[in-house]
């Protein structure tokens, strides 16, 4: 079984706590307090990969909006001066 992590701050000291309406596993965070279910489908996101899209993001932003606005080009010519 996989590790419970809170959805709200990441820890994993998490204890179980009671069910759902729907019979699926209700957890508690000792940490925080939060109460979550945590569902086969639902991915949570590493914070390593959250800062690396983040990250790009940015540099996508810099490339698109601000080098063209101070080299007064494309962002495709641009990004071959790079
Ligand atoms: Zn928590």
């Amino acid at each position: 079984m996989s590790e419970i992590i809170c959805t709200r701050c990441g820890s994993t000291h998490c204890k179980k706590n009671g069910h759902i309406h729907n019979g699926k596993q209700n957890h508690r965070c000792k940490d925080c307090g939060r109460q979550f279910v945590m569902d086969n489908a639902q991915k949570i996101i590493p914070e390593w990969i959250r800062s690396m899209i983040l990250q790009d993001i940015v540099r996508v932003s810099f490339i698109t909006l601000y080098l063209p606005y101070f080299f007064g080009k494309s962002h495709l010519a641009v990004e071959l001066y790079c």
